[in-house]
């Protein structure tokens, strides 16, 4: 459709970031075009309409670009899930594997409350792996996951085969799938 093919052309791949190997999907050129970013933002805030989500949850960084925007576009709550240690209050933490090691995420635990609906929101789905924690957290704080929306999947690293079970259907909306 028209919206793809405008947010698709305003990704950049850069290869071998951030080591060997990686394409890495960057999104800076999407940011900096206001039709492209309004587009996104609309697009988003329809899947908030969709799930009858109540709040969102952006996942540290691009998470909280593409989050932030799109909870005052739907008249939302927003809600940062951050590395450890970044968060001054006091906080729910969710370990998880990476590759190599380990990483570790946190939320306020006051900012979620039983009886809300949460969409996540991410720029990227890769392995899935931080998408899997914060579906964790989520629920620790007593709120439901509402769904996990993405502008881009890359399907190639199976993350949606991998949150099936975690999502245990809630809906995961990519606008791009490569
Ligand atoms: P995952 O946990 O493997 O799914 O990795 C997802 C996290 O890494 C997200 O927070 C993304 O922002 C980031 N990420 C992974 N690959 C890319 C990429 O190619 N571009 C931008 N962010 C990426």
């Amino acid at each position: 459709t028209g919206i793809q093919e405008l947010l698709l052309s305003r990704i950049r791949d850069v290869a071998d970031y951030p080591e060997p190997g990686v394409m890495f999907k960057d999104i800076t050129p999407l940011l900096a075009d206001p039709a492209a970013f309004t587009a996104l933002t609309d697009a988003l805030a329809e899947i908030v309409v969709s799930t009858a989500a109540t709040k969102i949850v952006g996942l540290e960084a691009r998470g909280f670009i593409l989050g932030a925007p799109v909870a005052v576009r739907a008249g939302v709550g927003f809600i940062p899930v951050r590395k450890a240690g970044k968060l001054p209050g006091a906080t729910l933490s969710q370990a998880y594997d990476l590759e190599y090691g380990s990483a570790e995420i946190e939320v306020h635990a006051e900012d979620l409350a039983a009886g809300d609906r949460v969409l996540i929101v991410d720029d990227v789905l890769a392995t899935g792996g931080t998408a899997e924690a914060s579906i964790r957290l989520i629920r620790r704080a007593g709120a439901d996951v509402a769904g996990l929306a993405v502008l881009m999947e890359l399907g190639f690293l199976g993350g949606r085969a991998r949150l099936e079970p975690a999502l245990s259907g809630a809906p995961l909306e990519s606008l791009l799938t490569v």
